[in-house]
């Protein structure tokens, strides 16, 4: 299965959870983790304590002028599928391919993958 989110960045969140770089038995989870938590992981493991999520996530905003709590925001409303929510696997399509990281009694709960099968 693809990952939500590149490698070295999974290699991080695993750590975090206390396993191996390399260990994948937890990727299931990992992938449903947004990006604002995400971002606040990989601040931690990277040695950046404290609130440093949000004050970067300040910077940005105040700088470049992107907020990215609103991006979040805007992407899980635009492109989760209202089907997959009520399943609770919240997939969304990326060019046109379902992504999801749901368990499968999730997807068994959900009409796009019914539909699929
Ligand atoms: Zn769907
Ligand atoms: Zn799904």
């Amino acid at each position: 299965m693809k990952n939500k989110y590149p490698g070295y960045i999974m290699k991080y969140l695993r750590q975090r959870e206390g396993l191996d770089e390399n260990d994948t038995s937890m990727d299931n989870e990992l992938n449903k983790l947004s990006p604002n938590e995400v971002f606040t992981e990989v601040c931690i493991w990277n040695g950046l304590m404290g609130n440093y999520d949000e004050t970067i996530k300040g910077w940005i905003k105040s700088i470049y002028k992107i907020d990215l709590d609103n991006m979040e925001q805007e992407n899980n409303d635009e492109n989760i599928c209202e089907c997959s929510k009520d399943g609770k696997c919240n997939h969304f399509l990326s060019d046109s391919n379902l992504e999801c990281f749901g368990a499968d009694e999730e997807k068994a709960n959900c009409m796009c993958h019914l539909e699929l099968d």
